[in-house]
């Protein structure tokens, strides 16, 4: 048998009534926690439970009422060419706002609407890449599409992809999913079946985050993988940190002599865009070179940007 316990402190004019509801919460704040420990009670993180347990509530109307928007961040050549489009979602929430997929995701995932929420994220990238696939400016850009651990894992998860594929009629060559690496963790032999499927389709196949998760030598080998995305965590550091920038230099390195296209993200400024390009990187994305937005965002959000702009603006540094 194991405990949980709740804490909370109390002055003489509190209501019984309230101290056991705060104990309450400081309960579930301790079996959320893993259980068996113990938590005091403390207002943020009732706030942040409430709005928590609310958005869960929210979240399974949220598709109905068409309230998610994907937006799409741009992936830039080292001569300021546009080359393809990051999708990421985001949720027009009527009371708070725009709220960020690192909020509401976990959620979906827990609840199992990632699912659903995923195949519309799928369905409605490759609508933009057929609407692209007829505008001379934007048909020679691909788009990246997150996908969750939890929804590769679904027993029909290629089924659904190749149906979304049917009936969008979209073009695969211009499609990359980019999986993370914790799905390595679990049965390796089943993902990378899977993976050869979507690949035999002509889909793209990307590594987010590299580097920072599961990830093996030996995976690598065996995975049929186009491109490795260097996290921006590394990045980070790397100009100030010998060690981080030795691992960002490892990570080129390995994806380049794979043959696999290796994508830095999170660039920032100036200065880390030399870097990488001293090092053989060669496709950036990070607000240096544009913020995510909608498709449809105008000039000169779609505009090239050289190296000369780029010296101009001062590198958003
Ligand atoms: P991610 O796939 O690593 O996406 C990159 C994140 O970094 C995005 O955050 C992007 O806005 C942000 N970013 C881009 N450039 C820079 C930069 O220069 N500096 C900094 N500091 N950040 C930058 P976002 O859009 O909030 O997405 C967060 C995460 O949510 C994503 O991380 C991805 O894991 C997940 N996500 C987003 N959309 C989807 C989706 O449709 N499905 C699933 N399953 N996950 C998604
Ligand atoms: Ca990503
Ligand atoms: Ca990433």
């Amino acid at each position: 048998m194991t405990a949980s316990v709740g804490v909370t402190l109390t002055n003489h004019t509190d209501s019984v009534v309230d101290v056991m509801r705060r104990a309450d919460f400081a309960v579930f704040a301790a079996k959320s926690a893993g259980k068996n420990t113990f938590r005091f009670f403390d207002a943020a993180s009732q706030a942040d439970l409430v709005y928590r347990s609310q958005l869960m509530v929210d979240l399974r109307s949220a598709l109905q009422k068409e309230q998610f928007v994907l937006w799409y961040q741009p992936q830039v050549t080292d001569d300021g060419r546009w080359v393809g489009m990051e999708a990421l979602v985001r949720w027009q929430h009527p009371e708070y706002g725009l709220i960020p997929p690192a909020t509401f995701i976990p959620l979906a995932e827990e609840s199992g609407l990632i699912h659903q929420l995923g195949s519309w994220v799928l369905r409605t990238a490759c609508q933009q890449l057929v609407a692209w696939s007829a505008d001379p400016e934007r048909e020679l850009l691909t788009i990246s599409v997150n996908v969750s651990g939890k929804e590769l894992q679904q027993p029909d998860y290629v089924q659904r992809v190749v149906d979304i594929l049917q009936s969008t009629g979209v073009n695969p060559l211009w499609l990359k999913l980019e999986l993370t690496e914790t799905l390595f963790a679990g049965d390796i032999e089943n993902i990378i079946e899977k993976m050869q499927a979507l690949h035999a389709q002509g889909i793209g196949l990307s590594i987010d985050d590299f580097g920072t998760g599961y990830s093996s030598l030996s995976y690598l080998r065996r995975l049929p993988i186009d491109e490795i995305k260097v996290d921006k965590s590394f990045l980070e550091g790397a100009l100030v940190n010998p060690k981080a920038a030795a691992i960002v230099k490892s990570i080129i390195s390995v994806g380049l002599n794979m043959g696999l296209q290796v994508v830095a993200e999170g660039v920032e400024t100036v200065a880390q865009r030399n870097f990488l390009k001293e090092h053989r990187c060669r496709v950036f994305q990070g607000y240096l070179f544009g913020r995510p937005g909608p498709a449809d965002q105008p000039a000169p959000a779609f505009t090239v940007l050289t190296d000369a702009a780029v010296s101009r603006e001062g590198g958003g540094v």
